[in-house]
């Protein structure tokens, strides 16, 4: 046996697969295998529906305090585990400790923030205009909601979903990414000691993720659906949820633009892209996909930021001092890797990495390419790997054509010395998210999520609450 959790968690019990099927889970930093976990079926996904029901009047009866402290205590509860939290989530993602400590941070905020936000769901009292009845409207828990995760995140992708689901009053059954679900397993205890009582929140890992999710969206009492991951998939749910009208919240893919403007502080860009970039690895929807440079401060722009990258160390993240680790598997290394020789082939400057180590683990290293050809596979995919790719530009109407010219629409960043032209800029990019000379967004606080092919609803901030409930107007005389 080992030392993760590896059961299906549902109604509050750890059980096997009703067929007994499991699958592997590796660590990404040596090949080896972490852990083998059960693998949900079909009967295993209705049973957390059934234990979904069974939660769902109790605790959406519970008073809107009671539900936030319960969210309380389970950030207290993570808090106190960090350290256990954010090394395995090194374990199962690659991700470095600084990177994987910022992550459970920002995943134990959602319990915090949806603590605080659990008591502020507001309605509104009004007289119809020709009738004069009394119009009372306030907002309903919508329902059992199914939560799909990617592995990128596999703490705060589920917190940012659980948070709000619990505060609204709603049961989940969430589905973990099958590289990364030891980590919201391990958090089943914390909730189960903060006071979640069993079969509110239930957790599926699967490697028939389509099916196991697919039977669930056919079933009438799942009410919402909430994603985060490729684009492609968001698309297929959406499909899915349409036959039983399933409210969809969807948080896609990005290709997100960074722009630095002639009289941007370029220090401050480049330290802005190294976390635009950098952070996570670049694994991550918000990562800095086309990096558009003025021309005019091409050159010590380029310095600095290939300073900072070649400043990183490259190696197993559960050790202290590494701030690159290993990609999540052997595919997103493998496609990391085709964008670099892409580029390359088709006239890029290496100015920095490239080449993929040898040995055990999927290791890529930081790497910066200019000069990059409009033609180059990485300006229209996400890289999801440490590559920065630079082109230029030397006008402003120019860049923001080129920078809306993606079905994405996540987040944009702008480096930009005076505001005004900043917010202009702002404004006029197609994004759901703009970090004006910030390269940084993610914020609990705040309304996290993309326009066009990048998704559909928010998450975080007074938005995320919206997702799991369901308005009611009550039309009265009296
Ligand atoms: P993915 O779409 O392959 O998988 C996401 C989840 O969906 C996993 O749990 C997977 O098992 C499940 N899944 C896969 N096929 C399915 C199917 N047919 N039916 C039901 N579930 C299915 O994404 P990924 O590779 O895990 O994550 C990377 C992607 O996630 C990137 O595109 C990234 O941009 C996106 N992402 C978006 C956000 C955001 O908030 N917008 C945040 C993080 C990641």
């Amino acid at each position: 046996m080992t030392r993760f959790k590896t059961q299906l968690y549902i109604n509050g019990q750890w059980r096997d697969a009703s067929d007994g099927g499991t699958f592997d889970v590796l660590n990404p930093a040596d090949e080896t295998v972490l852990a083998t976990v059960a693998s949900g079926t079909v009967e295993d996904a209705l049973a957390c529906l059934d234990a979904a029901e069974a939660a769902f009047g109790p605790w959406a009866a519970r008073s809107p305090r009671e539900r936030g402290e319960v969210l309380r205590r389970a950030y207290d509860l993570f808090m106190d585990r960090i350290e256990e939290i954010a090394r395995l989530i090194t374990l199962e993602n690659g991700k470095a400790g600084g990177d994987a400590m910022g992550e459970a941070k920002y995943a134990a905020e959602f319990f915090r923030w949806y603590a605080e936000e659990a008591v502020r769901s507001d309605g509104y009292l009004g007289m119809a205009p020709a009738s004069g009845a009394r119009l009372m409207v306030h907002q309903k828990p919508a329902g059992i909601a199914v939560l799909v995760t990617p592995w990128n995140y596999p703490a705060a992708m589920g917190t940012r979903k659980i948070g709000p689901a619990l505060a609204a009053g709603c049961p989940v059954v969430i589905k973990p990414a099958s590289e990364t679900p030891l980590t919201m397993l391990a958090l089943m205890p914390i909730l189960e000691e903060a006071g979640v009582p069993p079969g509110l929140v239930n957790v599926l890992p699967s490697r028939a993720s389509g099916a196991v999710v697919g039977a669930m969206l056919a079933d009438a009492r799942t009410r919402v659906v909430s994603f985060t991951g490729s684009t492609e998939v968001g698309r297929k749910l959406l499909h899915a949820a349409a036959d039983n009208v399933i409210k969809p919240a969807m948080e896609l893919g990005g290709n997100a633009p960074f722009i630095v403007c002639k009289d941007a502080d370029i220090e401050a860009a480049a330290e802005g892209l190294m976390v635009a970039k950098m952070r996570n690895l670049g694994e991550a929807c918000t990562a800095a996909n086309r990096i558009y440079v003025h021309q005019d401060v091409e050159k010590p722009f380029v310095q600095s930021f290939v300073a900072k990258m070649a400043a990183l160390k490259m190696g197993n993240g559960i050790e202290d001092g590494i701030d690159v680790g290993p990609l999540v598997n052997a595919e997103t290394r493998d496609k990391v890797e085709f964008f670099v020789r892409d580029a390359v082939d088709k006239g890029a400057a290496l100015e920095l990495g490239g080449v993929r180590p040898n040995g055990a683990g999927y290791f890529f290293p930081p790497t910066v390419l200019t000069h990059v050809p409009d033609t180059a596979e990485c300006l229209r995919d996400e890289i999801f790997g440490p590559v920065a790719a630079i082109q230029t530009f030397l006008d402003e109407e120019d860049v923001i054509r080129r920078a809306n010219d993606t079905e994405y629409g996540l987040v944009a960043y702008v480096y930009c010395g005076d505001m005004r032209r900043g917010m202009a800029l702002a404004e006029r990019l197609e994004f759901g998210m703009i970090g004006l000379n910030r390269g940084l967004v993610s914020d609990p606080a705040a309304p996290f999520g993309g326009v066009k092919q990048s998704g559909l609803g928010r998450e975080g901030g007074k938005d995320g609450l919206l997702e799991f409930q369901e308005t009611q107007y009550i039309s009265a005389e009296w």
